[in-house]
């Protein structure tokens, strides 16, 4: 099973900046790749050029949108819908936490865009803070099957990440609610705890912010998971 490693943008790099982080990495990731599975998040804007870039330096880093429409297509002006990202993207982030607090996505709207993903083939990796909120999706989609992200609200972006061993109990938890899911860790995750997390029982791999921004980092990070 691969040890998934996850970098996720945010609200960050213009297309210049996007291009310059996939270049950096071309020197160094070959030898670091084994039994990983490297999925990028960039901006929807720059979707095409790191897909365009990858390809062209054959780099063995998927791409991932950090969100898609609730709506399959139509008029629902500034939206980018799920057959729009699968031009460029295989795996897509659904209800981040940030979007759930910021923008009101609601365990409803991340059940319909789980839909949408599967119906054009992107494999979607769904954010939970908590238990209750995978409770609360084992409702809305019993037989979810894909990735989970747990990233516990307190650790993201703070510099203060989980316990491994808390992560790989309420991994474990997750588990058994979606037996056939496979779980992550996100929330402060660095080169220094990475391989903390990867070692846990019930983790499949990490999602990173913030660390993945510098190339340098998110090298050092692929280094030790
Ligand atoms: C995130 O926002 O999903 C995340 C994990 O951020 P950070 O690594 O910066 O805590």
């Amino acid at each position: 099973m691969p040890i998934f490693t996850v970098s996720s943008w945010k609200e960050t790099g213009t297309v210049a900046q996007a291009r310059a982080w996939v270049n950096s990495l071309a020197k160094e990731i070959f030898p670091l790749v084994k039994g990983k599975e490297i999925i990028v998040l960039p901006p929807f804007t720059a979707l095409s050029a790191v897909s365009k870039d990858l390809k062209q330096l054959n780099l063995p880093i998927k791409i991932g949108a950090q969100d898609i429409s609730r709506f399959e297509e139509g008029k629902h002006t500034g939206e980018i819908s799920a057959v729009m990202v699968a031009e460029f993207a295989s795996y897509v982030m659904l209800g981040h936490s940030e979007r759930r607090s910021q923008l009101g996505e609601t365990d409803e709207i991340v059940a319909e865009k789980v839909r949408l993903a599967k119906k054009y083939n992107l494999t979607p990796m769904v954010c939970v803070s908590e238990i209750p909120q995978a409770e609360a999706l084992k409702k809305l989609i019993n037989d979810f099957s894909d990735l989970i992200a747990y990233e516990p609200v307190f650790a993201i972006g703070t510099g203060k990440p989980d316990t491994p061993d808390n992560a790989n109990e309420v991994a474990g938890q997750i588990k058994s609610i979606f037996p056939q899911a496979r779980v992550l860790y996100g929330g402060s995750v660095d080169g220094s705890n990475a391989k903390e997390f990867t070692q846990q029982k019930n983790l499949s791999g990490v999602l990173v912010g913030n660390r993945s921004l510098d190339p340098n980092f998110f090298l050092e990070i692929l280094k030790n998971v």
